[in-house]
């Protein structure tokens, strides 16, 4: 638990009131929904069972369950649904900026990844996707304010595209700040500027062939109990990369016909990424249930994409860097208990007719037909780039501030919110939603904009603008020229902090660093003797310019940045 100290809370303040002009002028409308949220608007939308422990729940007096808001879809649908009944009265776009509260399992950071934080949330609610009171247009809108306020904050920072959930397509981006303590990882191509999140990365194009002849007898071996795929690999002979590894999954919504499991395979050392396997079969798919898939057949822990040979109902979906083996052919698990095998080979020992070689990339997503090849793995640094050929993805970590997401309906059909629309049909509300971490962005700012002797403010958030140091704050000439200049900074909308302390200088000037304040005044005997006051900006070696008093607040602005 924190408590934001009085320099922290300006902060906050300030943020804020950048945050409010800039979501004002795009058109949104401020309101503020209660903390605590009755607990059957989340099981609505099952979000009490995905959110799990990360939700707070409570219970009141008279028996009845609640969680503390970790974000608002719920509440604000449910209070729009009582209002909003005609398309006329759309678009809405309203956003609050209050505290959230999630029971995160391992906070981190400070204020980084704090159980309690601030967010500004926004919600909007349109009846079309186009046009100029569609979601498209409010999403542009918003993705516009989100670059003004995160300029005017002086942050550093990339807009990325992120994984958008089952509504697909390139709904989602993330603002992140360019920092390297950052918990996230970014692809960016140096080339092209295109810049996405681990779990949303497309790569270029990549060659498969399943041609490689056959090099090896395909053998069994005993490996019991053994820890992880390093293990495995160490007692094999071979490395991860040298390993396909198949990931059982099925339809994330039971399906009338078509596949019941999907086989995605992997190189060892990759991770197989469900949105991408979504893409390349069509549908939204999650990790097969662990009983139901063993007793379909599969030898969990030990599947190799042979088990579409024995298990009925399966679609195989292979990432290209999983057709060719670097070693001539690889080691699987070999769909028995306890046992992996080594010398597979596509052309030899897989019998369900495979796709003619050819590549995959941002145009060709998919090959082949009943066995497809596809990217279907997290992009890593060194992955061909999407949108420059012959360039390679660089990878950078980040601070997420900022989220906004087209929601399109799934909001609105767990609620049954619908309107109707000019032909007095009934159509269900499309909605988008916008976050920003405002208490870890400040902490962000910190994390990307300090120095060894402390916090480097940006102008636009920093607590005060500048301070005023008093060398001898019981000399009358030094108070008077001081209230002089703090008078005429005042005047000119600067925020002024005055350091009269019975502390020695050293003290006054290593805090006025260490809380980041971006100009010094520095006021003493000593400077009045040589004409004035000395100025000096936060990063700014040594001890300013000497200013004469008039001319103090005018150099104050200009270190500033007018
Ligand atoms: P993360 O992936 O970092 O857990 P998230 O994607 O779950 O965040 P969103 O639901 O997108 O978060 O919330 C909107 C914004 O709220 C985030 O972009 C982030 O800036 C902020 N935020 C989320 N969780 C926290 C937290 N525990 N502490 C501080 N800020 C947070
Ligand atoms: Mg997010």
């Amino acid at each position: 638990m924190y408590t934001y100290l009085p320099l922290a809370k300006r902060v906050l303040a300030k943020i804020e009131a950048i945050v409010r002009e800039e979501m004002d002028a795009a058109g949104a409308c401020e309101l503020l929904v209660p903390h605590l949220v009755p607990i059957e608007l989340y099981r609505g939308t099952k979000r009490d069972e995905e959110y799990g422990d990360l939700l707070f729940r409570l219970t009141d007096r008279h028996g009845r369950d609640a969680a503390l808001g970790p974000t608002h879809e719920e509440i604000i649908t449910e209070l729009l649904k009582g209002s909003v009944t005609s398309y006329k009265q759309l678009p809405q776009n309203v956003y609050q900026i209050q505290t959230k509260f999630r029971d995160e399992f391992r906070p981190r950071a400070g204020l980084l990844r704090g159980r309690e934080f601030i967010m500004k949330d926004a919600y909007s609610f349109h009846l079309e996707t186009d046009g100029d009171a569609g979601l498209d247009t409010t999403y542009a809108a918003m993705y516009a304010a989100y670059v003004n306020i995160f300029t005017r904050c002086g942050l550093d920072f990339s807009v990325v595209e992120a994984e958008s959930g089952p509504i697909g397509g390139s709904a989602s981006h993330e603002f992140m700040v360019n920092c390297e303590t950052g918990e996230d990882t970014i692809l960016v191509c140096p080339e092209s500027g295109y810049a996405a999140n681990v779990e949303k990365c497309e790569t270029g194009e990549r060659a498969f062939s399943f041609a490689q002849p056959a090099t090896a007898e395909l053998t069994k071996h005993h490996t019991p109990k053994m820890p992880g795929i390093e293990g495995v690999a160490e007692h094999l002979g071979t490395t991860p990369a040298g390993m396909l590894k198949t990931i059982v999954m099925q339809p994330s919504e039971a399906q009338e016909c078509g596949p019941r499991w999907v086989l995605a395979v992997v190189r060892g050392d990759h991770d197989v990424n469900e949105g991408k396997v979504r893409d390349a079969v069509g549908f939204a798919v999650e990790l097969g249930d662990e009983k139901a898939a063993k007793e379909a057949g599969f030898a969990i822990g030990y599947v190799s994409p042979r088990a579409a040979d024995s298990v009925e109902g399966c679609v195989v979906v292979i990432d290209p860097d999983a057709t060719e083996a670097e070693g001539g052919s690889w080691a699987t698990g070999s769909d028995t208990a306890d046992h992996h095998d080594t010398g597979f080979c596509w052309a030899r020992d897989f019998g369900i007719g495979l796709p003619a070689a050819g590549t995959v990339g941002p145009d060709k997503r998919v090959a082949g037909d009943s066995v497809k090849v596809a990217d279907i793995r997290n992009a890593e640094a060194g992955d061909p780039s999407p949108r420059s050929a012959g360039v390679k993805l660089e990878a950078r970590r980040g601070i997420e501030v900022g989220h906004i997401f087209k929601l399109g309906t799934k909001y609105s059909d767990a609620f049954d919110f619908s309107v109707l629309d000019k032909e007095q049909k009934k159509r269900a509300v499309i909605m988008g939603c916008y976050g920003i971490g405002v208490s870890r962005a400040m902490a962000a700012c910190v994390e990307m904009s300090c120095d060894d002797n402390g916090i480097v403010w940006p102008v636009g958030i920093a607590p005060y603008h500048a301070i005023i140091s008093l060398v001898k704050p019981e000399d009358e000439a030094s108070l008077a020229a001081c209230e002089t200049i703090a008078a005429e900074l005042s005047s000119k909308g600067v925020d002024v902090l005055i350091d009269d302390r019975k502390e020695r200088p050293g003290v006054k000037f290593k805090d006025a660093d260490l809380i980041g304040i971006p100009v010094r005044v520095v006021i003493g005997p000593k400077t009045l003797e040589k004409g004035g006051a000395e100025v000096k900006g936060r990063t700014e070696e040594g001890f300013g310019e000497v200013v004469e008093i008039a001319g103090v607040a005018g150099r104050v602005v200009g270190v500033l940045g007018g």
